[in-house]
């Protein structure tokens, strides 16, 4: 481990970008200041994002699976929900997992600051506390992981609780008769899910022609099929073009691509339509540091900005929002500051929608490959011939890998399944470990497992694979 000890650094923002660096920023000797204004670290994605949406999306799938179980011949009565206890429940994770972050941030000498950092000069930050003091501090480097906030539509801000971004669905006041997600994105297909299963009739709004616009088709469309059931509409090429406050519900006009308008009244409103960079930090006009015209920080491959004693990590820096992303970055970055040779260069960034069934890609996409002219080689297994997803009557799913047809090497992964977002996993690490098809084919995989079904897309790129039969041309 090298030694960074006389090195002095602030890390502005305690999500798991930002805890991630300052972690390692310690680990590797540096003294760590750590400036987040909640109790403990955690973020966005602990406090009210990732952890509270996959907590109540662990209900939802729990609420699903007792009515499937009508088919295996096992009646449950229709779920009583006890509102107070499942959100004490959902809050009692996100303290327990903030609160072990608490821990492992005084266990390593961080630190911890509660309040905001401005920027005086690109070494010092003038820090106002949560109890409203002040103090100004030094240090040799800065990172800024202020991470991103929910994008808002001018004409859907209306002052009422009844519209929702995120952060109020998530703190799920009630259930509503009744809500209109405005986007087909992650967040509006993750937390329209929970909704629907606590018993609220949920339509979906899509401005372009599909869900999830960044997937491929064929993994959206086992989704689309389930949420059709779900939900109460999914409407696609479709945007909200006003909204009105009528005191008992929200008057939303939709607009479909022909024009044709239809009005409808709903309880509650979820926009999710993308997020938004916090990259306006008071004073960051005194440094060297650079915001792109989208609103990103912009750094180099080691993550520093312009200003030479500052780095930036996270969704502040560009696509993809994401937590694991912003942690590896956060890292980089202080491997970087550390003098290690490092740069943030990798070759997939795995990308989850943990919807039932979940959505999962990493490294090049098909849709991808049509664009760029690329010749690619594409290997699917549907789960109708995979064992274990018979025995969970979950036959829908289906795992493709993306090749190079030249050097056999796996490029992309998609999945579509159960636990599809656990699965992808074994995906990346071929593509960043240079895999052929051979390898993943050649690697034994448990019996009786989802996982198989990357071993057998390998073998279908050979035409080879056990479950399915393919007539020889001829
Ligand atoms: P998103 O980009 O995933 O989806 C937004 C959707 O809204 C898109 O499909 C877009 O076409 C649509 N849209 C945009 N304007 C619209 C309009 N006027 N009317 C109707 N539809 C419109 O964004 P999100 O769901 O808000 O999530 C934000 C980000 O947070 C994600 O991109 C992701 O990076 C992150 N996130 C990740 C996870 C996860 O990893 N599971 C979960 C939630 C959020």
């Amino acid at each position: 481990m090298s030694d960074s000890s006389n090195i002095s650094l602030a890390v502005i923002g305690a999500g798991p970008g930002g805890y991630a660096a300052a972690f390692l920023a310690a680990d590797l000797g540096m003294t760590v200041t750590l400036i987040d204004p909640e109790v403990n670290p955690g973020g966005v994605c602990l406090y009210r994002g990732c952890i509270p949406s996959k907590a109540l999306l662990h209900v939802a799938k729990l609420i699903e699976e007792s009515e499937q179980s009508k088919d295996w011949g096992i009646e449950f009565a229709a779920p009583k929900i006890d509102l107070a206890r499942l959100r004490s429940w959902k809050e009692g994770v996100v303290s327990k997992l903030t609160g072990g972050l608490g821990i492992l941030s005084k266990q390593r000498k961080v630190q911890y600051v509660r309040g905001r950092a401005a920027f005086e000069n690109s070494n010092r930050l003038r820090v106002t506390k949560t109890d409203g003091s002040e103090e100004s501090l030094i240090f040799d480097r800065i990172v800024i992981a202020t991470g991103s906030r929910p994008a808002i539509i001018p004409t859907l801000k209306l002052d009422t609780p009844r519209m929702m971004d995120s952060t109020g669905a998530l703190n799920l006041e009630d259930i509503p008769g009744s809500l209109l997600v405005v986007g087909g994105g992650y967040i509006g297909l993750e937390l329209g899910s929970v909704y629907a299963a606590l018993g609220t009739r949920v339509t979906v709004v899509e401005m372009l022609a599909g869900l999830l616009p960044g997937a491929d088709r064929d993994l959206v469309l086992p989704l689309h099929k389930r949420l059709e059931k779900l939900l109460d509409g999914i409407l696609l090429n479709t945007t909200v073009a006003s909204v009105k406050d009528e005191g008992t519900g929200i008057r939303a006009t939709l607009r479909a691509q022909d024009g044709t308008t239809q009005e409808k009244v709903f309880d509650r409103v979820l926009v999710s339509v993308g997020r938004k960079p916090n990259s306006e930090i008071p004073g960051l006009e005194k440094t060297h540091v650079r915001v792109g015209p989208k609103g990103f920080i912009q750094v180099n491959q080691q993550l520093q900005t312009d200003d030479s004693s500052i780095y930036a990590i996270g969704d502040v820096v560009g696509e993809p929002m994401l937590a694991h992303k912003a942690s590896h970055e956060g890292r980089t970055a202080v491997e970087a500051i550390a003098g290690h040779k490092v740069a943030f260069e990798p070759n997939a960034i795995p990308a989850v929608v943990f919807t039932d069934p979940e959505v999962a890609w990493a490294g090049i996409t098909e849709t991808q490959a049509q664009k760029e002219n690329r010749e690619i080689k594409v290997a699917k297994f549907p789960w109708a011939a995979s064992g274990r997803a018979v025995t969970l009557d979950r036959p829908e799913g289906m795992t493709k890998l993306i090749f190079d047809p030249h050097t056999e090497r796996v490029l992309g992964i998609g999945i579509v399944g159960v636990s599809a977002g656990e699965m992808i996993a074994e995906g990346v690490l071929a593509i960043e470990m240079a895999a052929q098809a051979r390898d993943v084919a050649l690697t034994i995989h448990p019996h009786p497992t989802l996982s198989e079904t990357v071993m057998e897309s390998a073998e279908v790129f050979f035409g080879t694979s056990t479950h399915i039969y393919r007539p020889k041309r001829g």
